[in-house]
């Protein structure tokens, strides 16, 4: 492995980090004639202090880092992962199915699972996104009957150990059907209460509008952000995100909503599409694609045939005014057998998938900005005076070096500091 091109400051506490392109998504400067920001960066005790464009202002004696024009990112951020589910594959096999097949698989696999295992599996998680230079990260936690009980304790204690390092959000996640259930409620209630939000599986329940009702008045009612599992397929009978959208305006909810997946969009008529995206961004709904879990289950069979793909649409979503992110979803369990939980990996994969278009400068908002929004974190990620300095440092100088590789060179900075950490190998789990 190269060593990376560009060398620490001597004194993390202040210095200046000179000559970087910052996508003109995340910063306040004007872009140059090749689009990108070229920026010099004031970091003190932790904090960002000047951002000016490169050249133009006077930093005296401060010691300069020079970036040689490498791609400066906000720390980085995914809203929709699962923590809880994520590297059982590497305790059990499982066959490859579609996605019903992949539900009855985890289902089956529970009983193996222990809060040793857990604790281990989400560590490993955390510890590889840490590296990769994420410092948010919300992650669904399944509830229900069928589920440990030690399963949310063990998740609340990641929160906990990893605050500081990765602001860790959790959604309790079940079945809209459950919702029906007096005892299920109660717990649901009770898991959401806990962290001020609350998830739901969409897909084709029957009454759908009137169970919905009745989960995002509660959810209104106590103030969570509600996060829900929207269409994961391509039949067109798909009707969540029209059914969410609706019953969000007809209650009048201002709440934060994320919608994942949406996949069924692409399966409409254009008319039909148009109508639903408006009524959508109507409703202020957020959306995240989830490319790598998308690619393995939509289309799936057995036969060798490779059937037709989806995901959300998201260059249609964008240009509609829509907040849409990328998530990396099932990482290594019976929903996806693939992933790593680094977002410059699923931003690389998504844009193939999702047809994006160049230049990749235009899209890292995706994996920082708007998942940040999404979680409504403090700080949303614009390379600002007065915000953290967390960051990640490409080797990366222009869009076509950014799109090299799936795994692309990166410095991760936090609070000012260059971390000198890797990835945990694949052997420590096993
Ligand atoms: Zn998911």
């Amino acid at each position: 492995m190269a060593r990376f091109p560009v060398n620490p400051p001597p004194d993390p506490a202040h210095y200046v980090l000179g000559n970087a392109h910052i996508p003109p998504a995340l910063c306040d400067l004007e872009p140059g004639r090749d689009g990108w920001c070229l920026g010099d960066i004031e970091v003190r005790q932790g904090q960002i202090k000047t951002v000016a464009e490169a050249g133009r202002h006077a930093f005296g004696e401060l010691p300069m880092v020079d970036a040689g024009q490498g791609i400066l990112l906000s720390a980085l951020v995914d809203c929709h992962t699962h923590l809880d589910k994520a590297h059982v594959a590497a305790y059990a096999d499982f066959p490859p199915g579609d996605l019903a097949q992949a539900i009855a698989a985890m289902a089956e696999n529970l009983a193996s699972w222990t809060p040793e295992n857990l604790y281990a599996r989400a560590e490993f998680s955390l510890k590889s996104a840490y590296a990769y230079g994420v410092r948010a990260l919300r992650s669904h936690v399944g509830i229900g009957p069928a589920m440990p009980d030690f399963v949310w304790p063990v998740m609340q204690e990641m929160v906990q150990e990893w605050r500081g390092r990765i602001d860790l959000q959790l959604s309790p996640l079940t079945d809209i059907l459950s919702f029906d259930d007096a005892e299920l409620a109660r717990m649901i209630h009770a898991t959401s209460a806990g962290q001020g939000r609350v998830g739901m599986f969409l897909f084709n329940q029957p009454d759908m509008a009137i169970r919905l009702r009745r989960v995002l008045a509660h959810a209104d009612a106590q103030g969570w952000d509600i996060d829900l599992h929207v269409d994961e397929g391509l039949s067109p009978e798909l009707d969540g995100l029209h059914t969410v959208a609706n019953v969000v305006l007809e209650l009048g909810i201002k709440g934060r909503i994320l919608c994942g997946h949406c996949v069924a969009l692409n399966s409409y008529e254009d008319p039909r599409r148009n109508a639903v995206i408006a009524r959508a961004r109507e409703a202020g709904l957020n959306f995240v694609a989830l490319p790598s879990t998308n690619l393995y289950l939509q289309g799936r069979s057995n036969s060798g045939i490779i059937g037709s793909r989806g995901m959300a649409p998201v260059e249609l979503l964008s240009k509609a005014g829509a907040n849409v992110s990328l998530g990396a979803d099932n990482v290594r369990d019976g929903f996806c057998a693939f992933g790593d939980f680094d977002p410059l990996a699923v931003l690389h994969l998504g844009a193939q998938i999702g047809h994006l278009h160049e230049p990749a400068r235009d899209w890292p908002q995706m994996i920082t900005t708007n998942p940040a929004q999404t979680m409504g974190l403090e700080w949303e990620g614009m390379i600002r005076p007065g915000a953290p300095a967390d960051l990640v440092l490409m080797a990366a100088r222009c869009s076509t070096e950014m799109s090299l590789s799936p795994a692309p060179e990166r410095q991760v900075i936090r609070a000012g500091k260059w971390l000198n950490i890797a990835p945990p190998s694949v052997r420590d789990l096993m």
